[in-house]
């Protein structure tokens, strides 16, 4: 008689960059989505107040019952926000401009960085990944976001300014994980919105991968309109169209990252 292993708990993700517009957003939709086609079980948690990963996931982020605001303040659970994205195939904990909210509320509880991380833990025999939207900014809500993760996914555009600004990124999260998390790490640099086309990408992109060798996704997501008109269907891209560049992408960097936890210490 086989017997399969007991499940371990999650493995949490952060996907950050302090710029707006960098694919943040987009990645966590098509990575929970990609993760899902391979079969694992994931949550993708929204905490971005502007609620796109929600409202790209198929779900209305004006009619929800509770959301990831509640959760934070202690009025409800995961279990209890969480709604399934039947169309991507995972669990969202949803989110809207009522999250804006939390920092100030935040602010005056105890442990107030590890709120996120608490309630996470709650749920993380139900999933195989955890995968974070942070918003553009180094607030509370981020930090709640990195003091409960394993690590983090930095997408970046292959442009000339693509490393200034990095550094307010990478020293938080040293700050993060010397003070708060010492599990946080770096896991890797998702080179998205790729133009092979421009001379320029393809220098940025080398160097890159000079610099930071295998911290670099293998990977390269390329700049697909079918990516970006999918979020108005209420639809993950790698749903939307399976077939375009850009969801054959993300389908593989969810089985880069099946392999790439392999490799991390539990
Ligand atoms: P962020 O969450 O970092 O603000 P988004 O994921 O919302 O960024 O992406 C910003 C814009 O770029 C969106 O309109 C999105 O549809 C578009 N976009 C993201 N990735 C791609 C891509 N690979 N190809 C084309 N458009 C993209
Ligand atoms: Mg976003």
């Amino acid at each position: 008689m086989s017997t399969t292993p007991p499940n371990k708990p999650a493995r949490v993700f952060c996907i950050a960059n302090q710029k707006g517009g960098v694919g943040k957003t987009t990645t966590a939709i098509n990575l929970a989505a990609g993760l899902a086609t391979h079969g694992r079980r994931v949550l993708l948690v929204d905490l971005d107040p502007q609620g796109n990963a929600t409202m790209g996931s198929g779900i209305d982020k004006s009619s929800l019952e509770s959301n990831l605001y509640q959760v934070l303040i202690g009025d409800t659970t995961i279990a209890n926000a969480r709604v399934r994205s039947e169309v991507g195939g995972y669990d969202v904990l949803p989110a809207n401009r009522e999250l804006a909210g939390a920092e100030i509320d935040l602010v005056q509880m105890e442990e107030r960085e590890r709120q996120l991380k608490a309630a996470i833990d709650t749920v993380a025999d139900d999933y195989d990944f955890v995968l974070i939207d942070c918003p553009p900014t180094l607030s509370l809500l981020t930090l709640n976001g990195l003091a409960a993760a394993h690590g983090v996914i930095i997408p970046m555009q292959c442009e000339y300014f693509a490393l200034e600004g990095l550094s307010d990124l990478v020293n938080t999260i040293k700050r993060v994980h010397r003070n708060i998390n010492p599990e946080l790490r770096v896991i890797g640099l998702l080179r998205v919105m790729f133009d092979a086309r421009m001379t320029l990408q393809q220098q940025v992109s080398a160097q890159l991968e000079a610099h930071f060798g295998d911290k670099v996704f293998s990977t390269i997501v390329p700049r697909n309109v079918r990516l970006a008109e999918a979020p108005s269907h209420g639809l993950p891209g790698v749903v939307y169209d399976r077939a375009s560049r850009g969801a054959q992408a993300y389908i593989s960097f969810g089985a880069e990252m099946i392999e790439r936890v392999k490799t991390l210490s539990s």
